[in-house]
């Protein structure tokens, strides 16, 4: 089903997200409505606050491309991270690292709107998947812009917040007066 997504002012976008508590038939179906819905967006992921739940609870389809290019390692090896896709990532935490990169980003919930973002290169990231099993791994590049991006979401931050100031001054008025203070990434 595809699902409503919050857009700009809605209060959900800025409530941080509950644990998951309990893996079961109705949080994968939410889990398989946050897919259907992020793909018929075109979206390269979706946190649960985009559909007005406030939980930790997360979902990236990230395809490798060319110009901007991702990697992922398990274990400290190199993984190919296309055959996990959709990943679901509940109850992340993650630690960022390495150099800064200023790039563009969108959002679901800011339709037509773009803005440079700077942010770490890389990320390493513990988080549920939806077998209940954690998941451990480090990504770079646009994976790991992604995950920034929706991680920030499930905390009520929003890439508004982050953008650069350059490119926040250029941000239409009615979505200017939306920006907060971010912490720090
Ligand atoms: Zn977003």
């Amino acid at each position: 089903m595809i699902l409503d997504i919050a857009q700009f002012d809605h209060p959900a976008l800025r409530t941080p997200g509950s644990p998951i508590q309990k893996i079961d038939t109705s949080l994968r179906d939410l889990v398989a409505d946050m897919v259907e819905t992020m793909r018929e967006a075109d979206g390269l992921g979706i946190a649960a606050q985009q559909v007005g739940l406030p939980l930790q609870l997360f979902v990236l389809d990230v395809p490798q491309l060319k110009k901007r290019p991702s990697a992922m390692r398990i274990g400290g090896r190199r993984a190919e991270f296309e055959p996990l896709m959709p990943l679901v990532l509940m109850n992340a935490e993650a630690a960022t690292f390495g150099k800064t990169h200023t790039e563009g980003e969108g959002c679901l919930s800011f339709p037509e709107i773009s803005a440079r973002v700077a942010r770490p290169l890389s990320v390493r990231v513990k988080a549920l998947g939806l077998d209940g099993a954690t998941i451990e791994f480090e990504a770079d590049g646009l994976l790991a812009r992604a995950v920034q991006h929706e991680l920030d979401h499930t905390r009520g931050v929003l890439f508004i917040d982050r953008a650069i100031e350059e490119d926040r001054f250029e941000l239409p008025d009615d979505i200017r007066r939306l920006v907060r203070p971010a912490p720090p990434a």
